[in-house]
């Protein structure tokens, strides 16, 4: 199962460059990578030759369907502003006429070409970036360098119109590319767990004659999710891989690692979060980072005075990782290293949460369904005393979703 960071922030620099070991490809923003031309392909480059990482470039497109989330003050951001630059020029005139681009309002001329002007940027963004920085005496060649796959322009699915503009663009960058597809499924909870949209969704996805694709299922939190839903989306899942396409989540907690005895072949998260995503609407401020502790046996994230309470009332170990065991001899080390300077930990929290999911994707790969299904019931049953009886963690938090994950998988695939 191929473990996929998302690459959308500078200041995950040095976690990613220090963590190669625990990850096979990264996911990098589109946005970010028209905007740093030189500094990005150059890190991709580094991580490729060093360690083998791959990568794909995340479309942008998709943000400017709705809202203006893009806009600081009613300019466009620099990010987008520069990966619009390198688009098709009907992409900069359709935002100034309309104030949005939605797949499905285009004609479909308008539709190919921005789709091909996507496309070749993805293929080239990199490559050219190294040949224009590689110095005589360096012998680039840039094929070596293309993205593992194009993830063509993703138009969110909550109908059968939206499948067929869908249908359309994988037609059109089909054509346009000599590179492997690899399309991204955007749609939402309430449409995917209907068994009548997944057919159709699955139709059209055996039509266009692809063998991978990236799913996005907007709002699968495992704080707001129940068991039928996510019986459903294993269903899907499985059908999707039956059908011989496989299937990798672009945002993943663990429940998407247990999927790999639904035929999951891939996992998406960032260094912090990730997890989960719904379209955005509004401007969103980049807001403080907030540090957040993984907790391996929750598969969750927890403030860390809350992760080190419970951790200390579940008796458990220090953790064994690289980085913690380097640099935190207790528990309450974490808790004192937070308190001396909160920007000091996010760089350790983080590689330790890579290292954590790395591992926990290689358990699974190499359990069977009961074993997996064993050994999170087990981590349920030693955590939620401890869990409840805990008085930092938040009332808004849960533990309640891993028996649902076990039940769901259960119930599906036993
Ligand atoms: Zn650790």
């Amino acid at each position: 199962m191929e473990a996929t960071v998302r690459y959308n922030n500078f200041s995950d620099n040095e976690v990613l460059d220090t963590s190669a070991e625990s990850f096979d490809s990264l996911l990098v923003s589109g946005k970010m990578a028209a905007y740093a031309t030189k500094a990005v392909p150059a890190r991709l480059q580094n991580l490729n030759d060093e360690y083998g990482i791959e990568y794909y470039i995340e479309p942008t497109l998709p943000d400017f369907r709705v809202g203006n989330d893009f806009r600081d003050n009613d300019r466009i951001k620099q990010w987008h502003f520069d990966y619009i630059d390198k688009l098709h020029p009907a992409v900069e005139r359709i935002l100034a006429e309309q104030g949005n681009l939605d797949a499905s309002e285009i004609s479909p001329e308008e539709r190919e070409n921005i789709v091909r002007s996507d496309v070749k940027f993805q293929e080239r963004i990199v490559p050219d970036s190294l040949e224009k920085n590689s110095t005589k005496y360096q012998d680039i060649s840039p094929s070596e360098y293309q993205p593992k796959a194009i993830i063509p322009w993703h138009h969110r699915i909550r109908s059968s119109d939206d499948i067929d503009v869908n249908a359309h663009i994988i037609e059109t960058a089909l054509d346009q590319t000599s590179l492997t597809l690899k399309p991204c499924i955007q749609t939402t909870k309430e449409y995917i767990t209907n068994l009548s949209n997944q057919q159709q969704v699955l139709d059209m996805l055996v039509e266009a004659g692809v063998d991978q694709c990236f799913i996005w299922i907007e709002g699968l939190d495992k704080r707001d999710t129940g068991q039928d839903t996510y019986e459903k989306v294993t269903r899907f899942v499985k059908a999707v891989s039956d059908a011989g396409i496989d299937p990798h989540f672009y945002y993943a907690d663990y429940f998407g690692t247990m999927l790999k005895h639904a035929g999951m072949s891939g996992v998406t998260y960032g260094t912090m979060w990730g997890e989960e995503a719904e379209e955005t609407v509004e401007g969103t401020s980049g807001g403080g980072a907030l540090s957040r502790y993984y907790v391996p046996q929750m598969k969750d994230f927890l403030k860390i005075p809350a992760a080190v309470e419970l951790q200390q009332l579940a008796d458990a170990p220090m953790c064994d990782c690289r980085v913690c065991s380097d640099q935190f001899d207790s528990w309450t080390d974490l808790t004192e290293r937070e308190e001396d300077d909160d920007e000091n930990i996010q760089t350790p929290i983080k590689k330790h949460h890579l290292i954590k999911r790395y591992e926990q994707i290689g358990e699974v790969e190499n359990q069977d369904l009961d074993e997996t299904i064993e050994a999170c019931r087990g981590e349920f049953n030693e955590y939620v005393s401890p869990f409840n009886s805990a008085n930092q963690i938040s009332p808004s938090k849960k533990i309640d979703y891993l028996p649902i994950w076990v039940n769901a998988i259960d119930n599906q695939l036993n």
